[in-house]
């Protein structure tokens, strides 16, 4: 039994792969087009232990793309420039939650703040930079179906509590 055997956040649960964030894989499929990869996630994906999702390319839209964020309350998501794509978001949500019922995944780890893939945070729909409490699209869909989700953040911190880790983005960041 090797080190990325254990059991802890981010690591198989039991039954299945785990879901990442496929940003955090190292897909370069954020909205600028670029990638946050994680190695421990890289590696775990290489291995056949983690499947990379992009709710947002799954939900039919580019990359690059238009930057958006969740209106907290109202449930939708806009562009900065005012354009309504919740419908490519729910789409994304659900070809993810398909996926997930396929691969009978238990847990995902998504990336924090992401309108899709924020955990415990989101940025409020101003465009100011601003972060309030609050679940992705994708999230909410996956937690809604049992499926715990973590964020990178705390996976990175139970990587470092284990002392086999490797630091990840630490702080607030722009992470749609
Ligand atoms: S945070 Fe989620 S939706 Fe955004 S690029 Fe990464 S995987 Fe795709």
């Amino acid at each position: 039994m090797n080190g990325q055997e254990r059991g802890g956040p981010g690591e198989q649960d039991g039954t299945g792969p785990i879901l990442v964030s496929a940003c955090l894989a190292g897909i370069a499929c954020r909205f600028d087009g670029s990638a946050r990869p994680l190695e421990p996630l890289v590696r775990m994906v290489r291995e056949g232990k983690a499947i990379p999702v992009c709710p947002e390319v799954l939900g039919g839209l580019p990359t690059p793309r238009a930057i958006a964020e969740i209106r907290p309350g109202k449930g939708r998501v806009f562009t900065s420039r005012g354009e309504d794509v919740t419908e490519a978001f729910t789409r994304g949500a659900q070809e993810v939650l398909r996926l997930a019922r396929a691969a009978r995944a238990r847990l995902a780890v998504f990336k924090e703040r992401s309108p899709s893939c924020g955990v415990h945070q989101v940025y409020d729909g101003t465009f100011q930079g601003r972060i309030v409490p609050g679940r992705g699209i994708a999230t909410a869909a996956l937690v809604a179906e049992g499926i715990k989700v973590v964020s990178d953040e705390e996976f990175t911190k139970g990587q470092g509590r284990e002392g086999r880790g490797t630091p990840g983005p630490a702080g607030p960041e722009p992470s749609r």
